[in-house]
């Protein structure tokens, strides 16, 4: 293995220098750009604007280190880039249809104290992961949930029962979220797979909901603040 090709190939102090000189101004040229879009930094990336930070990342990157790729050429596509930016998000503003495709659409998670049926089907969430969402929020059990909302840029947007609204409803902690083996009578399950509440007469009775049949005690404490 040649060594010397691999980590210096035909670099010259020439080279080295031009290298300097490239990140430098490409460096500056993405904070300027970013600036430019109007973002005050980052937190959550919708898919579009991840997308445009790709981009760029791309488009400045390779201009940093490839000798015979001029500068200006790099620059241009950034500008158009950017002006592409420009010019979707001011169609999201004007044009609600054309944002719902960039962007997508909140999603309801959770209503009622209960899972929305066809978004876990579809599966278009997991359990797991919106689960650990409300956990991290102090949420015990869906019974304390009025409103689950998944945000485009892939935030949770949760509205609680007041206190006297809280119902019965599906734990959210491992400990509590185990299947029974047997029932006691008047107590409430939850179905596991929906949020589903009910007393039922056996383990194995089907879900009138999702026809699933795991059962988890159900929880209807208040949210402990
Ligand atoms: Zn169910």
């Amino acid at each position: 293995m040649d060594w010397a090709s691999i980590f210096i190939h035909d670099t010259t102090w020439t080279l080295a220098a031009e290298i300097v000189v490239r990140v430098v101004v490409m460096f500056s040229m993405i904070i300027l750009f970013l600036r430019f879009t109007g973002k005050r930094g980052v937190r959550q990336l919708s898919i579009f604007e991840l997308t445009i930070i790709l981009s760029l990342g791309s488009i400045a990157g390779d201009p940093m280190f490839t000798e015979d790729l001029p500068l200006i050429q790099a620059l241009l596509v950034m500008a158009l880039v950017i002006s592409l930016y420009q010019l979707c998000t001011w169609l999201t503003v004007k044009y609600q249809p054309f944002e719902d495709l960039i962007e997508g659409k909140p999603i309801y998670i959770v209503e009622g104290g209960l899972l929305v049926l066809e978004k876990i089907e579809k599966g278009e969430m997991s359990h797991d992961e919106f689960f650990a969402e409300m956990r991290q929020q102090g949420i015990e059990h869906l019974g304390q949930v009025r409103v689950g909302l998944l945000e485009t840029d892939g935030e949770f947007s949760i509205l609680l029962f007041p206190h006297d609204e809280i119902r019965y409803g599906l734990p959210l902690f491992p400990h509590q979220y185990q299947a029974v083996k047997q029932i006691d009578s008047g107590t409430c399950y939850a179905c596991m797979h929906c949020g589903y509440v009910d007393y039922i007469p056996n383990p194995n009775q089907h879900c009138v909901r999702c026809e699933c049949k795991d059962w988890a005690k159900a929880m209807n404490n208040e949210v402990i603040e």
